[in-house]
């Protein structure tokens, strides 16, 4: 099997042992559980079925390209910084990011564009001018999304709601009776559009929705807090691109001495009296204390329990959207593009009524990631890389090939219009991405980008909790579990399943102490 990790540095060698656990798989969730497990004093074997770690956030190279495959927005770096800080290290040494002015250009066609500036009172006058939208409506809706933020991060996002201990605090106990007040009961587009004069800019801030894989006229409005994120705490370019917050946990992980093991699939979950004793490789038991599952759940579900278990299974219709990527390697360059832009589909809310029912929109609303503009080495000179994204609805048995030819032509039709070229004749490298090739490449059932959707008032309760419910030892984090999905959140789902981990290791330990002096 191999490993990547035989010269690492075991900085906690000198302290005693306190577990051996097994993290399976090497997405953001594993390796930052790996890094706070080993900082702690366990012993961790990271098992990633691929040859390479990251999981989703990943890249590919191609006749002088480089594209990424996944995360293309990188928000709330400070979750990256505590982790490094945790494990004893400094993210500085590790990874440099820079804070963009602009964070998305909305494009209306006909070179029409709207500026979405990370400076709020510059946004206001971006809305005033474009879309004749009152700055003071915007100003009070920054007030009341922070307002939101503040009051749902603590309880939602960094704590496990799953945990008595963690959730029945009485400062969380008035934020629960403050939810209705954060637009709970309202859909996200509802609660926009009644903050909004216009109907644009409930749509521009509406979007969010989608970055968890939720549709924008379901999903609960307090999802307007990814707003705050981005306006409030700013958007973030790491220097060599995203690829590099994966080449820094890399090396975190590295650093702290865990065990990687690569193109090694954990086949099972090993329960012995509803406690798990370690994971089943190639027809072999491995023997562990505790196992931290950072796979898709919806996977782990259907495949890592054995069926006496009896585990219930995901239904695909509480799996959220997926995803179509072209990654198009185009000659000459676009002053009309930024880093990130968007493209609405002009039938923006019939486009989620067809994802809703597992159906291919009519008209897809693009996003085109260019990740050459900030980082020169992605593209040949006078060239660029496009990452051309669009909705679509996890896989259900759909004929992929006749809808990649189909959206292909859409959208080259749609961008051709809208930048006034051929773009189909700038081509000259090309490879698409669908729900399919983002199951096989990390695993994600039916290819949903982040497990089940948050379309519904109770979605955060009905998330998958951090720790089995039955099953002594067994961990779970992932963007497809609690809080959900996302870098960042990936992040808090890390830190909440390994203190778990923790606390109950320490609690075993003195119940272990207390017997024995007996
Ligand atoms: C196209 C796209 C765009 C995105 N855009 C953004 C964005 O802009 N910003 C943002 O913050 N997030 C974005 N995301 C979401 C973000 O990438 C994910 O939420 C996050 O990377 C998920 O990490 P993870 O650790 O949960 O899982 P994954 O990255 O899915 O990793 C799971 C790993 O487990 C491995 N595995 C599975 N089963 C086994 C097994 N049995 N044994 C061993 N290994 C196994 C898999 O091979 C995989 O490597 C995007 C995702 C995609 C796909």
């Amino acid at each position: 099997m191999p490993s990547i990790s035989e010269k690492s540095t075991r900085p906690h060698r000198h302290r005693k042992i306190q577990a051996r656990v097994a993290v399976v798989g090497g997405g953001i969730a594993g390796m930052a559980s790996a890094a706070r497990l080993a900082a702690s004093g366990c012993q961790v074997v990271l098992f990633e079925a691929n040859d390479y770690l990251g999981g989703k956030l990943n890249d590919r190279h191609s006749a002088g390209f480089r594209f990424d495959c996944g995360p293309s927005l990188f928000t709330l770096p400070e979750t990256l910084e505590t982790l490094f800080r945790d494990c004893g290290k400094d993210l500085k040494d590790y990874l440099q990011y820079d804070k963009l002015d602009l964070i998305t250009r909305y494009h209306y066609g006909k070179g029409n564009f709207v500026d979405a500036w990370a400076d709020q009172e510059k946004l206001g006058v971006e809305l005033y001018d474009k879309f004749n939208e009152d700055p003071d409506k915007v100003r009070k809706y920054f007030k009341r999304i922070k307002w939101i933020y503040n009051l749902t991060t603590p309880v939602f996002l960094q704590k496990s709601i799953h945990r008595r201990l963690e959730l029945w605090s009485l400062s969380n106990f008035l934020r629960l009776f403050a939810l209705p007040f954060a637009g709970v009961f309202r859909s996200l587009y509802e609660l926009n559009r009644s903050a909004f004069d216009k109907e644009r800019t409930a749509q521009l801030f509406s979007r969010v929705a989608t970055y968890n894989g939720s549709d924008p006229y379901r999903a609960p409005g307090t999802l307007a807090l990814i707003n705050h994120v981005e306006y409030g705490l700013g958007t973030f370019y790491p220097k060599g691109g995203m690829i590099a917050i994966r080449d820094a946990l890399q090396k975190l992980i590295n650093d702290l001495g865990v065990e990687v093991r690569l193109s090694t699939k954990v086949d099972r979950f090993h329960v012995f009296q509803n406690r798990i004793i370690g994971v089943k490789v190639d027809g072999n038991r491995i023997p562990f204390d505790r196992v931290v599952s950072a796979v898709d759940i919806a996977y782990a579900k259907e495949y890592l329990f054995s069926r006496d278990l009896l585990e219930p299974k995901m239904k695909t219709s509480d799996l959220g959207m997926s995803a179509m990527v072209f990654h198009w390697g185009i000659k000459g360059t676009f002053p009309q593009l930024d880093l990130h832009n968007l493209f609405f589909s002009r039938k923006y809310r019939r486009e989620f009524k067809s994802l809703a029912a597992k159906q291919i929109p009519q008209e897809n609303t693009i996003y085109l990631y260019v990740s050459s503009k900030l980082n020169k080495s992605d593209a040949p000179e006078g060239h660029e890389n496009w990452f051309v994204m669009v909705n679509m609805p996890c896989d259900q048995k759909h004929d992929w090939d006749k809808i990649t030819e189909i959206t292909r032509n859409a959208v080259l039709s749609r961008l051709s219009t809208d930048l006034s070229v051929n773009v189909e004749e700038l081509i000259v490298d090309e490879n698409v991405m669908t729900p399919l090739t983002f199951e096989k490449t990390t695993r994600s059932y039916a290819g949903a980008l982040y497990g089940p959707h948050s379309n519904s008032v109770f979605s955060a309760f009905r998330r998958y909790p951090n720790k089995h419910p039955r099953i002594h030892g067994l961990y779970f984090c992932s963007g497809s579990v609690h809080p959900g999905g996302g870098i960042p959140i990936c992040l808090h789902s890390a830190q909440i399943a390994t203190r778990w981990l923790m606390d109950g290791l320490r609690k075993s330990k003195g119940k272990h102490r207390s017997h024995s002096s007996e």
